[in-house]
Protein backbone atom coordinates (compact mmCIF):
# COMPACT_ATOMS: atom_id res chain seq x y z
CA UNK A 1 0.00 0.00 0.00
CA UNK A 2 1.49 3.23 -0.75
CA UNK A 3 0.46 6.50 0.84
CA UNK A 4 -0.91 9.10 -1.77
CA UNK A 5 -0.73 13.00 -1.83
CA UNK A 6 -3.44 15.05 -1.63
CA UNK A 7 -4.73 17.82 -3.62
CA UNK A 8 -5.52 20.98 -1.97
CA UNK A 9 -8.48 23.38 -3.57
CA UNK A 10 -8.12 25.27 -5.59
CA UNK A 11 -7.25 22.63 -8.57
CA UNK A 12 -8.80 21.83 -11.76
CA UNK A 13 -9.14 18.19 -11.06
CA UNK A 14 -11.53 18.69 -8.05
CA UNK A 15 -13.86 20.78 -10.46
CA UNK A 16 -13.99 17.72 -13.17
CA UNK A 17 -16.59 14.95 -13.42
CA UNK A 18 -14.92 11.24 -12.88
CA UNK A 19 -15.14 8.55 -14.67
CA UNK A 20 -16.99 5.49 -14.18
CA UNK A 21 -15.02 2.45 -13.48
CA UNK A 22 -15.38 -0.19 -16.10
CA UNK A 23 -11.87 -2.47 -14.92
CA UNK A 24 -12.10 -4.72 -11.94
CA UNK A 25 -9.45 -5.88 -11.43
CA UNK A 26 -5.94 -5.67 -9.14
CA UNK A 27 -5.13 -2.27 -9.87
CA UNK A 28 -8.26 -0.90 -8.59
CA UNK A 29 -8.09 -3.38 -5.48
CA UNK A 30 -4.74 -1.52 -5.02
CA UNK A 31 -6.07 2.21 -5.63
CA UNK A 32 -8.57 1.41 -2.93
CA UNK A 33 -6.65 0.21 -0.35
CA UNK A 34 -4.19 3.03 -1.02
CA UNK A 35 -7.19 5.40 -0.84
CA UNK A 36 -8.22 3.64 2.30
CA UNK A 37 -4.64 4.37 4.11
CA UNK A 38 -4.27 7.65 2.75
CA UNK A 39 -7.53 8.51 4.06
CA UNK A 40 -6.70 7.08 7.50
CA UNK A 41 -3.39 8.61 7.79
CA UNK A 42 -4.73 12.19 6.99
CA UNK A 43 -6.95 11.42 9.04
CA UNK A 44 -10.12 11.68 7.80
CA UNK A 45 -14.07 9.70 7.29
CA UNK A 46 -13.64 9.76 3.46
CA UNK A 47 -11.98 10.17 0.69
CA UNK A 48 -12.71 10.35 -3.38
CA UNK A 49 -10.76 9.32 -5.93
CA UNK A 50 -10.23 13.09 -7.28
CA UNK A 51 -8.42 14.23 -4.62
CA UNK A 52 -5.78 12.36 -5.06
CA UNK A 53 -6.00 13.06 -8.80
CA UNK A 54 -7.02 9.54 -10.06
CA UNK A 55 -10.61 10.59 -12.16
CA UNK A 56 -12.13 7.90 -11.49
CA UNK A 57 -15.56 6.99 -9.51
CA UNK A 58 -14.18 5.39 -6.37
CA UNK A 59 -14.78 6.42 -3.23
CA UNK A 60 -13.92 4.83 0.45
CA UNK A 61 -14.84 5.72 3.95
CA UNK A 62 -15.49 5.42 7.80
CA UNK A 63 -17.59 7.29 9.73
CA UNK A 64 -17.25 4.62 12.63
CA UNK A 65 -16.08 7.05 15.34
CA UNK A 66 -16.63 6.14 18.66
CA UNK A 67 -12.75 4.68 20.71
CA UNK A 68 -12.95 1.21 20.75
CA UNK A 69 -15.22 0.46 18.25
CA UNK A 70 -14.18 -1.67 15.25
CA UNK A 71 -12.83 0.25 12.37
CA UNK A 72 -15.70 -0.23 9.15
CA UNK A 73 -13.64 0.63 6.15
CA UNK A 74 -15.96 1.28 2.58
CA UNK A 75 -14.95 1.16 -0.94
CA UNK A 76 -17.61 2.07 -3.39
CA UNK A 77 -16.93 2.04 -7.06
CA UNK A 78 -19.66 3.87 -9.70
CA UNK A 79 -21.69 4.84 -6.27
CA UNK A 80 -25.09 5.99 -6.89
CA UNK A 81 -27.80 7.62 -4.57
CA UNK A 82 -31.02 5.55 -5.47
CA UNK A 83 -33.41 7.73 -3.29
CA UNK A 84 -32.84 10.69 -0.88
CA UNK A 85 -35.10 11.49 2.20
CA UNK A 86 -37.42 14.22 2.48
CA UNK A 87 -35.75 15.17 5.88
CA UNK A 88 -32.96 17.03 5.97
CA UNK A 89 -30.01 17.62 8.63
CA UNK A 90 -27.01 19.78 9.11
CA UNK A 91 -23.56 18.69 9.89
CA UNK A 92 -20.72 20.76 10.07
CA UNK A 93 -18.62 19.55 6.99
CA UNK A 94 -14.65 19.29 6.94
CA UNK A 95 -12.87 18.22 3.48
CA UNK A 96 -9.69 16.86 3.33
CA UNK A 97 -8.62 18.96 0.37
CA UNK A 98 -9.89 22.26 2.03
CA UNK A 99 -7.69 21.91 5.22
CA UNK A 100 -8.86 23.48 8.69
CA UNK A 101 -11.92 24.91 7.18
CA UNK A 102 -15.56 23.85 8.60
CA UNK A 103 -19.15 24.71 7.43
CA UNK A 104 -22.63 23.65 7.97
CA UNK A 105 -24.16 22.05 5.08
CA UNK A 106 -27.63 20.69 4.82
CA UNK A 107 -28.20 17.51 3.10
CA UNK A 108 -30.98 14.54 2.84
CA UNK A 109 -30.57 13.06 6.24
CA UNK A 110 -30.56 9.62 4.58
CA UNK A 111 -29.96 8.01 1.28
CA UNK A 112 -30.26 4.86 -0.18
CA UNK A 113 -27.00 4.27 -2.58
CA UNK A 114 -25.92 1.28 -4.74
CA UNK A 115 -22.46 0.71 -5.86
CA UNK A 116 -20.39 -2.27 -6.77
CA UNK A 117 -17.28 -3.40 -4.21
CA UNK A 118 -13.75 -3.64 -5.85
CA UNK A 119 -14.66 -6.84 -6.70
CA UNK A 120 -17.37 -5.94 -9.14
CA UNK A 121 -19.70 -7.47 -6.68
CA UNK A 122 -23.23 -5.16 -6.46
CA UNK A 123 -24.49 -3.90 -3.27
CA UNK A 124 -26.71 -1.20 -1.94
CA UNK A 125 -27.69 0.29 1.34
CA UNK A 126 -29.11 3.09 3.32
CA UNK A 127 -27.23 5.55 5.21
CA UNK A 128 -28.33 7.45 7.93
CA UNK A 129 -26.55 10.09 10.37
CA UNK A 130 -22.83 10.97 9.64
CA UNK A 131 -22.68 8.07 7.20
CA UNK A 132 -25.02 9.79 5.30
CA UNK A 133 -23.59 13.08 4.86
CA UNK A 134 -20.20 11.71 4.36
CA UNK A 135 -21.26 9.49 1.10
CA UNK A 136 -23.13 12.47 -0.33
CA UNK A 137 -19.92 14.56 0.14
CA UNK A 138 -17.77 11.90 -1.14
CA UNK A 139 -19.82 11.50 -4.35
CA UNK A 140 -20.08 15.03 -4.86
CA UNK A 141 -16.61 14.86 -5.04
CA UNK A 142 -17.04 12.52 -7.95
CA UNK A 143 -18.87 15.19 -9.70
CA UNK A 144 -16.48 17.73 -9.15
CA UNK A 145 -18.60 19.51 -6.75
CA UNK A 146 -17.37 20.84 -3.34
CA UNK A 147 -18.78 21.22 0.15
CA UNK A 148 -17.74 24.93 0.02
CA UNK A 149 -20.26 24.87 -3.43
CA UNK A 150 -22.97 25.21 -0.74
CA UNK A 151 -22.06 28.48 0.59
CA UNK A 152 -22.83 31.79 -0.07
CA UNK A 153 -20.37 32.99 -2.79
CA UNK A 154 -18.57 35.36 0.05
CA UNK A 155 -17.55 32.82 1.78
CA UNK A 156 -16.67 30.52 -0.91
CA UNK A 157 -14.12 33.09 -2.21
CA UNK A 158 -13.41 33.82 1.59
CA UNK A 159 -12.28 30.09 1.83
CA UNK A 160 -10.89 29.99 -1.64
CA UNK A 161 -8.40 32.59 -0.97
CA UNK A 162 -7.20 31.30 2.19
CA UNK A 163 -5.88 27.56 0.32
CA UNK A 164 -4.32 29.86 -2.45
CA UNK A 165 -2.31 31.20 0.52
CA UNK A 166 -2.34 27.78 1.94
CA UNK A 167 -0.71 26.16 -0.83
CA UNK A 168 1.97 28.92 -1.75
CA UNK A 169 3.09 28.37 1.59
CA UNK A 170 3.06 24.70 1.15
CA UNK A 171 5.25 25.35 -2.01
CA UNK A 172 7.31 27.25 -0.35
CA UNK A 173 8.15 24.53 1.90
ZN1 LIG B 1 -14.12 16.28 0.63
Amino acid sequence: MTLRSILIHPDPRLKKPADPVTAFDAELRGLADDMLETMYDAPGIGLAAPQIGVMRRVLVMDCVKEEGEAPRPMALVNPVIEWSSEARSVYEEGCLSIPEQYAEVERPAEVEVSWSDPDGSPMRQRFEGLWATCVQHEIDHLDGKLFIDYLKPLRRQMITRKMVKLKREMARG
